[in-house]
C-alpha cells in the first residue's frame, strides 16, 4: 500500500513529482519523499501527508530534470522516518535512489543471509534488502545491479528509480501492483496509477508489463526482461479494483470506475435485497452502490457522509484510532433513512467491526431494516504481497459462517458477490480469474512465502518491528 511516481525530462521534476504524489495520496498516508536530480541526486522526505512534507523551499532545494516519489504505508516495517522513501545510497558507481511499492515474501530470509554476510541495515523495509543485493553485484552499470538484485527477490514489487540520469520503472515478473507509462511534453513518466498523469496533463502510454524494467534516458525509453527463463503467469492484485485504486484511475489497462459499477450490478442479480434505498459506504462504495442501484431499480442516495479531513480508517495501522475513526468520519443523513429499509452497499468486510458500527448508526438514525451487500467476496486470507490486510484469525469471514456474521453485525441481511461474478466485472471469463490474484479471497496464493513461514506468524512480527 503505497505509491510511486517518476518522472525524466521536465525543468520541474521535482514540482511535477510533488504533484503526481498528491494523487497517489490515498495509497500512503504515513510518509512522503522526492529525490531529484541529474547526475548528482538529492532527498527531502518527511512523515506525514504530501502538503505537510514539501513546501517551496523544499522542493525549492531538488533542482535536476528527473525525479522519483513516493507515498508511504508500512505494510513491511514500522511506521518512521528511517523507512520513508525514495531510498537514496552512493556506490563505488555512484548514486542511486529507490522508492517501492509491494511486499517481498524472502525478504526475511534475504536479511538474515546479507546480515550474516556482513550486510549492515539501516531500514527495517523490505526495500533495503534490494538495494543490499545491488550492493553484493560485482557490475558497475546500475540497471545490470538492479536487474541481478530482482532476480534474487520474489513477492510484489513496482519500483521506480534513478542512477546515472536514467529513470528506471520495474515490475515484477507476475504483476502484483500496478505501473504506468505515460508522456509529459518530450519526457516521460511513471505511475502507480493514471491519476496521476490527469493531473499533471500527461499522457498514458500503456502499463509496464510484468516483468519488464523500462530504462528512460536522452536516447529515449528501452525495455528489459528482469527475469531469465520463461515467463510468470501475470497475477495483477484483483483488490486495486476492488477497493484500493481511485476510481478515476485505468489500472491494468481498465477504468476502475466501471469495473466496480459492474460488480454492483451483478451484486444485484446475484444477491438481491428488499430495499427502499440503496446507500453506499463512502467513498470506494460509491460506484458499485451506484451499479446496484442501477440493476435493482432501487432509488440510491448519499444516506452516509464521509468527512474527508480524517484519514482512511482501514490503512489506518493503529487499532485504537481505528475504531475510533468510524465515527469520526460517518454520519447517516437521518432525511434518506428514517424509517425505510436502506441496501448499505459497501466494497469489503475484513473484522465486520466498521460494518456493525455502521449498522448500528443508521438504525439510531431511523433506518426500519438494513441489508449489507459487499461487492467482492468474503476476505478469508490475508496479503503478502502489499496490501493490509489482517491476519487470517482476525478476518471474520475466514472463520464465522454467513450466519454468524449477520448476527455480529446485526444486520437484516447479508450478501456477498461471488468469485466468478468479481472476475466477470473487471473483464474476466472463466473460471479462476486468469492473469489475476485473488489470494485474498481464494487462499491461492501465486508467490509461496519464503522459509519461515507461517503467514499469520510473518506479519505479527513484521508489525512488531
Ligand atoms: S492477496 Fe488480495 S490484496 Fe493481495 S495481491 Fe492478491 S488480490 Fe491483491
Amino acid at each position: 500500500m503505497c505509491g510511486v511516481f517518476g518522472i525524466h525530462g521536465h525543468d520541474e521534476a521535482a514540482n511535477i513529482a510533488y504533484l503526481g504524489l498528491h494523487a497517489l495520496q490515498h495509497r500512503g498516508q504515513e510518509s512522503a519523499g522526492v529525490v531529484a536530480g541529474d547526475r548528482t541526486l538529492r532527498r527531502h522526505v518527511a512523515m506525514g501527508l504530501v502538503s505537510d512534507v514539501f513546501d517551496q523551499k523544499s522542493l525549492g532545494r531538488l533542482p535536476g530534470a528527473a525525479a522519483i516519489g513516493h507515498v508511504r504505508y508500512s505494510t513491511a516495517g514500522s511506521s518512521e522516518l528511517r523507512n520513508a522513501q525514495p531510498f537514496l545510497f552512493d556506490y563505488a558507481g555512484g548514486s542511486v535512489a529507490i522508492a517501492h511499492n509491494g511486499n517481498l515474501v524472502n525478504a526475511d530470509e534475504l536479511r538474515t543471509r546479507l546480515e550474516a554476510s556482513g550486510s549492515i541495515f539501516q531500514t527495517t523495509s523490505d526495500t533495503e534488502v534490494i538495494v543490499h543485493l545491488m550492493a553484493k553485484v560485482p557490475e558497475f552499470d546500475p540497471v545490470q545491479r538492479l536487474i541481478a538484485a530482482l532476480r534474487q527477490v520474489q513477492g510484489a514489487y513496482s519500483l521506480v528509480g534513478l542512477a546515472d540520469d536514467k529513470l528506471i520503472g520495474v515490475r515484477d515478473p507476475h504483476g502484483f501492483r500496478p505501473l504506468v507509462i505515460g508522456r509529459l511534453k518530450d519526457g516521460y513518466v511513471l505511475s502507480s496509477e493514471t491519476s496521476a498523469f490527469d493531473l499533471i496533463e500527461a499522457e498514458y502510454i500503456r502499463d509496464v508489463e510484468p516483468g519488464e524494467l523500462v530504462v528512460v534516458d536522452g536516447a529515449g525509453l528501452r525495455s528489459h526482461r528482469v527475469a531469465t527463463g520463461e515467463a510468470a503467469p501475470p497475477h495483477f492484485c484483483v483488490f486495486e479494483h476492488v477497493y484500493f485504486a481511485r476510481p478515476d484511475s485505468l489500472v491494468n489497462g481498465k477504468s476502475v470506475y466501471r469495473a466496480r459499477e459492474r460488480m454492483g450490478m451483478r451484486l444485484a442479480d446475484e444477491q438481491p435485497a428488499p430495499g427502499d434505498v440503496v446507500i453506499p459506504v463512502p467513498d470506494s462504495g460509491v460506484p458499485s452502490a451506484i451499479g446496484y442501484a442501477k440493476q435493482a431499480g432501487i432509488p440510491f442516495e448519499m444516506g452516509l457522509i464521509r468527512s474527508h479531513y480524517v484519514g482512511r480508517t482501514f490503512i489506518e495501522p493503529q487499532d485504537s484510532i481505528r475504531h475510533f475513526g468510524v465515527r469520526l468520519k460517518l454520519s447517516p443523513v437521518r432525511s434518506v433513512v428514517d424509517g425505510k429499509r436502506v441496501v448499505v452497499v459497501d466494497d469489503s468486510l475484513v473484522r465486520g467491526t466498521t460494518s456493525r458500527k455502521i449498522v448500528k448508526m443508521l438504525r439510531a438514525a431511523g433506518a426500519r431494516e438494513v441489508h449489507l451487500r459487499i461487492s467482492a467476496p468474503p476476505t478469508t486470507n490475508p496479503c503478502y504481497y502489499g496490501i493490509d490486510t489482517p491476519t487470517r484469525s482476525e478476518l471474520v469471514a475466514a472463520s464465522h459462517t454467513l450466519e454468524e456474521i449477520v448476527r455480529y453485525v446485526t444486520c437484516d441481511s447479508l450478501g456477498y458477490l461471488s468469485h466468478d461474478g468479481m472476475m466477470a466485472a473487471v473483464g474476466v471469463a472463466g473460471d479462476v480469474g486468469l492473469g489475476y490474484c485473488s489470494a485474498c479471497f481464494t487462499g491461492a496464493y501465486p508467490v509461496p512465502l519464503g522459509k519461515g513461514g507461517d503467514g499469520d506468524l510473518v506479519r505479527l512480527r513484521r508489525s512488531r518491528v
